[in-house]
């Protein structure tokens, strides 16, 4: 214990000095964090430290190994063809995930995907999933493989058992603001994507307002740096950068996302929701090997959403996991707010600005989002915009529905008297979809 103790104290001097750690060092603060050697205070020592004085590549690449193996990788082996997986860094109206499993899964490739609740301003794939009455979040990893191998996919919750030192030191990071440093939340994102077993993954980075990544630089940096380290591990990954200058789609709140969900799996809905699916989409079909051409592979992603075939493997998705298939014919049978509120623009003009992160706490203040793990949150409630960026609206138009529940709408009204600004002459729509990279193995294929 004694020696434990003195290392600690060496490798965070080390660091507070600028110092570059060595893999076996790395090695000792994960397995005693993990062990308990080592003390939360220690680890948000050695966390400030690392934020100021910065982690390199190799720090980052060994981080992320010690992350993987605190816990257990799945065993994909048992599955005949390729497996596929996504990660966003968190979004504003992001329901990516729940359009691009089934999707994906029509072109005949496996997409495993274990998703997290959301915390703070972002909301979760598992909270919007139990939006539809009946539906199991949590299955075993037997129950897993086998859905994988009947229908081609599968959505649980993340598991306590991949990468839980990963767990365990970013519980540490979101209360000593050290969330959002690059190398912390590449080897954070890597480790869990490689301890899920899927051979080709792809990143959603988001960047803007409602992002961990205010800049473009920042999200090129983080896009770089989860490549490197996952192809120093043996992992091919892909990054899409993408803009959160305004949040995706128009619904924000876990019934309200589910509807816009069903409405785009069925060749409608959102044109930017539609995009990013597309995109993420045609990405991992290249990183499958299933097409060499990202438009070709868009454009056959893009048919089974106009067929009906992605959303009838939505519907095999919702009952292989136990969700009532009434409920996607009938959003009544999800849970509902008390009452729906307009949001009047204030004056006729063009939007300018619609700031994602002050519109995401107007739908958490109704209820939507959490403060800490263990809130409620209502699923009914939330935010419809009736418009976005460069749009035009008169003065007293609709501009935001409210979907109120129990909770007191006022400080939603100001946020979003905050979040929305007009200008008198036209504003052109942000782009997208920023940048896209393929990874390692796919350096060679032409855009
Ligand atoms: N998402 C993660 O999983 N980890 C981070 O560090 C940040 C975002």
């Amino acid at each position: 214990m004694k020696k434990a103790q003195n290392n600690i104290v060496s490798i965070i001097d080390k660091k507070r000095r600028g110092g570059t750690h060595s893999e076996e060092e790395i090695r000792f603060l994960v397995e005693t964090m993990v062990s308990g050697e080592t003390a939360d205070y220690q680890v948000s020592a050695w966390l400030m430290a690392s934020c100021i004085q910065g982690l390199n590549l190799d720090e980052a690449t060994w981080l992320t190994q010690y992350f993987v193996e605190s816990g257990e990788v799945l065993d994909l082996s048992s599955i005949e063809g390729v497996v596929v997986d996504k990660h966003s860094t968190g979004g504003v109206g992001d329901k990516t995930t729940l359009i691009l499993v089934p999707l994906l899964a029509v072109t005949g490739v496996n997409v495993v995907k274990l998703s997290g609740r959301g915390l703070g301003f972002t909301g979760g794939t598992i909270d919007k999933l139990e939006a539809i009455p009946g539906f199991r979040v949590s299955l075993s990893n037997d129950e897993m493989l086998a859905q994988i191998k009947q229908i081609g996919a599968a959505i649980s919750s993340q598991t306590a058992d991949l990468a839980p030192a990963d767990g365990q030191m970013y519980a540490l990071r979101d209360v000593t603001s050290t969330v959002d440093n690059i190398p912390l939340i590449a080897a954070s994102v890597v480790s869990k994507k490689i301890a899920t077993g899927a051979q080709a993954i792809v990143l959603d980075i988001k960047v803007g307002r409602g992002a961990f990544m205010k800049t473009r630089e920042e999200a090129q940096e983080l896009a770089e740096t989860c490549r490197e380290v996952g192809w120093r591990l043996g992992r091919s990954i892909s990054t899409v950068i993408s803009s959160m200058d305004q949040p995706l789609g128009y619904a924000i709140g876990h019934t309200l996302e589910v509807i816009e969900v069903l409405e785009t799996l069925k060749g409608k809905g959102p044109d930017d929701l539609r995009e990013l699916c597309l995109k993420l989409g045609g990405v991992l079909l290249l990183a499958a090997g299933k097409f060499s051409d990202l438009d070709k592979a868009e454009a056959e992603l893009a048919s089974h959403l106009d067929d009906g075939r992605a959303y009838q493997k939505f519907q095999e998705l919702v009952s292989a996991q136990g969700g009532e298939l009434e409920a996607l014919d009938d959003p009544d049978l999800m849970p509902q707010p008390e009452r729906i509120r307009i949001y009047p623009a204030s004056k006729s003009g063009y939007v300018k600005t619609l700031d994602s992160l002050k519109i995401a706490q107007a739908a958490k203040s109704l209820g939507a989002g959490r403060s800490t793990k263990e809130s409620p949150i209502d699923l009914g409630v939330g935010v419809v915009l009736r418009k976005k960026i460069g749009d035009y609206v008169e003065e007293g138009e609709a501009l935001v529905e409210l979907f109120i529940g129990k909770k007191n709408e006022e400080e939603a009204f100001d946020l979003l008297k905050e979040a929305i600004v007009f200008s008198d002459s036209p504003v052109e729509s942000p782009a997208l979809v920023e940048e896209l990279s393929l990874g390692e193995a796919l350096k060679t294929l032409q855009l």
